[in-house]
């Protein structure tokens, strides 16, 4: 067989994992980063440090590979359409488009008539002022927001005066739900109905940012069922190719949403490395150089800790001692920044 090169935009920790996986199928990878110091450099075959609209670098990078995938959302429209013209991007651009967008994912998830919570579009401070009963709610900017970045938690109409809030931004107000419960989905699509889907995911967040993950995720039947469904759903209209994460929020009348999409594999999903017989990360590689689909079978119940920060700093010293059944990961980050994800610890139970 014809050796397959797999091109990577993005250099951070899930492009990193991309590439271990890929070694593993006997596939090249090229990752395409404007961070000079990313860490999948220090996993990938070959590694361009550029910015993502730089033409040349798109037409060079694009003759060095035979398939396009990307890490995160945020790489630029034009440049995964240009891509695509020259080689094969999965998933399409046009879906990176819709779900970088908070309002338009939103819109299309309501026209499915899956359930989100309620949310308004806000462009400037006047938006807000009707709102008194809309609230509490979170303003979130539509654009480029992660780990609970460009969020505000607006509880009253006294607090948005107080907030020093950057109208030059664009935002939504959702409404605040009562959570009982994150969870998240995720599945690979291959073709129509052709998909791989793992079991919901329980997640816990500290500060908007993942700290736990675990499966089995305590939840009943019907919403073990109906948050696959609706992930299935999702996929399928989409005509996604490659994984995808929903996350969903339950509330305390055991109701369920969706919260956001993300058209990636996802770090609720890094358990599955170990968890199970492929992870997310060798099925989307499966998924997007169109490899064949293997039946997914679950190894055991596991349990993923995401380290924060300087959390990660007892786990590198040599003289910590992991059990058989624990696995440590380090992403190889230069510096040790606050709220950074570092690496993680996964204990398989
Ligand atoms: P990000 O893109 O940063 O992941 P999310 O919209 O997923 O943004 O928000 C991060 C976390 O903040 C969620 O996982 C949840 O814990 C909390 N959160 C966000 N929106 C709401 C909401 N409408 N109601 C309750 N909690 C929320
Ligand atoms: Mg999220």
């Amino acid at each position: 067989m014809s050796e397959i090169t797999l091109g990577i935009l993005g250099g951070g920790q899930l492009g990193s994992m991309l590439s271990v996986a890929a070694k593993k199928l006997n596939i090249k990878t090229v990752i395409y980063s404007d961070d000079q110091k990313a860490p999948a450099q220090n996993f990938c075959n070959n590694f361009i440090y550029a910015k993502y609209n730089d033409p040349n670098i798109i037409y060079e990078f694009a003759k060095k590979v035979d398939f396009i995938t990307f890490e995160f959302e945020n790489i630029p429209y034009e440049t995964l359409n240009k891509l695509n013209k020259l080689k094969p991007v999965s998933p399409k651009p046009s879906v990176n488009r819709l779900i970088q967008h908070r309002l338009a994912e939103k819109d299309f998830i309501n026209k499915l008539n899956l359930r989100t919570t309620r949310y308004v579009n806000i462009e400037n401070k006047k938006d807000l002022e009707p709102l008194v009963d809309f609230l509490p709610g979170i303003l979130k900017t539509t654009t480029m927001g992660y780990d609970g970045k460009g969020q505000y938690l607006i509880q009253n109409m006294k607090q948005i005066s107080s907030l020093d809030i950057d109208f030059s931004k664009e935002y939504i107000l959702e409404k605040l739900v009562k959570l009982k419960k994150e969870i998240s989905v995720i599945i690979t699509r291959f073709g129509n109905n052709k998909y791989e889907i793992y079991e919901p995911i329980e997640n816990t967040h500290e500060d908007q940012i993942l700290r736990y993950s675990k499966i089995p995720a305590k939840i009943n039947e019907i919403l073990f069922n109906q948050s696959k469904d609706w992930a299935i759903q999702i996929a399928e209209e989409l005509k996604y190719i490659g994984t995808l994460c929903v996350e969903f929020f339950i509330d305390r009348n055991d109701n369920l949403y969706v919260n956001e999409i993300a058209p990636r594999v996802h770090n609720s999903g890094h358990l599955t490395i170990n968890a199970y017989n492929i992870s997310q990360f060798e099925n989307h590689v499966r998924a997007v150089c169109a490899l064949k689909q293997t039946p997914l079978k679950k190894i055991s119940n596991a349990e993923m800790m995401n380290l924060i920060g300087d959390q990660i700093t007892p786990y590198r010293q040599k003289n910590f001692s992991l059990n058989d059944n624990q696995f440590f990961f380090d992403y190889l980050k230069n510096e040790i920044k606050e709220k950074r994800k570092m690496g993680h610890l996964t204990t398989l139970k």
